[in-house]
């Protein structure tokens, strides 16, 4: 997809801005809790000044409903910062380590060192949580900032553009819009830390871009996350929650269910119970449901016809329409849509859906379930439900993914005391919290010796005896 930018700067600019922050990325490495505390209230403050702002710049954008702006941009990002300001001086403290037989005689502490000037890429899919979010954490660490939002949100990246340039100054955290090539500038510099949030394509040009440098790299990205639902499942309450977290934002969640599996036997009455909360929330018609203010609009009509693709090519492949199927490429509107008998050599069944479309695979023994999941690259999410223990155990074992939630969808991200990040394909390293925060540290090993120093003792000349005692020391590791 071509990524078209009236607001691409010089390279020169961006190159500028890098090396102004050097001189403050080293003084931040003594700011205090306190210091960087302070700077999170007033970023906080200059947040909620411009809620009208924002719910102004959404609408326009692609037409995001209030309460899910509230819920699903504001929400996190005021608990993170509260979470942060309440456990910050916890989270700075050095940690004790006691010594080990061979480092006797010592004290061992790891520290967490700011890593110094980050590079914080959003993608546009929640333009406020992905860019603010991650950049709480670089402050509450103590770094310097580069951030740079998607293009695909002018709206909402001028509004944040003002309240970034409300809070700080340019050396120490500075907003830079732009494309593609702006990325890519960005991508040339040697930042201390990259923490990019996207698709997995573009995660993969960014990790290259950070070889080159070694910057260490946080990668928030994609997939397609499954929904298990088993025979003994609460269909009710999983059909419910399922199409909540399907069509909140309208689908263009990374950890929105991409597709699901459902038990044979309850194939048909979870199908049903989806059609019926479908219609309870949004319309009974299409042209209700097309109408209803509270389904945001697809960000793009180029991501319209992408998805709008997808269910061509799904049902030009046998997949049955169950419900929905319109879409407007000038109204960017995609009707909630479920699919069943998908071929799984459908395109559908590969690429991450980034939409209001669910597609309804069944499964006879939860092994077919585990090995449908198993032969596709790891999701960042997984969800299952089920009301028996054994089922939801083996599911956990024999699958893997970034995070995981038993009978609910998307509420692991809510928490902000776990870590939230993909693994494999879904990406790398982790974010919220002290994770976030340790994302953005270095975490250095400091020993300090005392006056009795076991290696003394094995200091050349390498005489018998002590050659006889790194061998017995070695013999006595070897027996725990
Ligand atoms: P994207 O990868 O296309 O773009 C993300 C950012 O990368 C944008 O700022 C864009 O300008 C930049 N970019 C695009 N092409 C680039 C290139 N060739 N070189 C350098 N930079 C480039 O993603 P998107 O379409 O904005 O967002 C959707 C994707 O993001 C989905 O895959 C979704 O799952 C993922 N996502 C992940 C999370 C998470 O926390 N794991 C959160 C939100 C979205």
């Amino acid at each position: 997809m071509e990524y078209l930018n009236a607001h691409d700067p010089d390279p020169a600019v961006v190159e500028q801005r890098f090396h102004a922050q050097g001189p403050v990325a080293l003084k931040l490495r003594q700011s205090t809790a306190r210091d960087r505390i302070g700077k999170l209230r007033r970023l906080r403050t200059a947040l909620l000044q411009r809620r009208p702002a924002f719910h102004r710049a959404f609408a326009l954008d692609f037409r995001k409903p209030v309460a899910e702006i509230e819920l699903t941009e504001f929400l996190p990002v005021i608990d993170e910062i509260r979470h942060a300001i309440q456990d910050l001086r916890k989270w700075m403290r050095p940690v004790r380590v006691s010594p080990t037989l061979t480092t006797l005689g010592t004290a061992a502490r790891i520290v967490y060192q700011p890593r110094g000037r980050c590079l914080i890429i959003s993608p546009w899919n929640y333009p406020v949580n992905t860019l603010i979010g991650p950049l709480i954490s670089a402050i509450a660490a103590g770094n310097t900032a580069i951030i740079k939002p998607s293009e695909l949100t002018p709206h909402v990246n001028e509004v944040i553009e003002d309240l970034i340039g409300d809070v700080f100054a340019p050396n120490e955290v500075a907003l830079i819009q732009g494309g593609v090539k702006t990325a890519q500038a960005l991508l040339g510099l040697p930042f201390d830390h990259i923490f990019f949030t996207g698709s997995p394509t573009v995660g993969k040009i960014v990790m290259a871009a950070a070889a080159q440098h070694l910057s260490s790299v946080t990668l928030e990205l994609g997939g397609k996350s499954p929904v298990i639902v088993d025979e003994t499942a609460d269909v009710k309450r999983a059909a419910e929650t399922t199409i909540w977290a399907k069509l909140v934002n309208a689908g263009q969640t990374c950890i929105a269910p991409d597709y699901l599996l459902v038990h044979r036997s309850v194939r048909d009455r979870f199908v049903e119970q989806c059609r019926k909360t479908i219609e309870n929330r949004f319309g009974a018609t299409d042209e209700q449901v097309a109408a209803t203010p509270d389904l945001a609009r697809i960000i793009s009509t180029d991501h319209t016809e992408r998805i709008a693709a997808l269910v061509d090519d799904a049902l030009a492949t046998g997949a049955q329409l169950w419900s929905g199927g319109s879409y407007s490429s000038a109204d960017r509107y995609v009707a909630p849509t479920l699919l069943g008998d998908v071929a799984p050599h459908a395109r559908i069944c590969e690429e991450e859906i980034f939409g209001p479309i669910l597609p309804i695979v069944e499964f006879d023994t939860i092994d077919e379930a585990i090995s449908h999941i198993n032969a596709r690259p790891k999701p960042l999410a997984l969800y299952v439900w089920s009301r028996r223990s054994a089922t939801i155990d083996r599911l956990l074992q024999q699958t893997s993914s970034g995070g995981a939630c038993v009978n609910h969808c998307l509420q692991h991200y809510a928490h902000s005391r776990l870590p939230f990040g993909g693994v494999g394909q879904a990406g790398i390293g982790n974010a919220h919290g002290f994770f976030g925060f340790k994302a953005f540290s270095h975490e250095r090993a400091l020993l300090t010796g005392r006056r009795f120093l076991m290696a003394r003792l094995f200091f050349p000349p390498y005489t018998q005896l002590k050659t006889r005692l790194v061998q017995r020391v070695v013999d006595i590791l070897a027996k725990v």
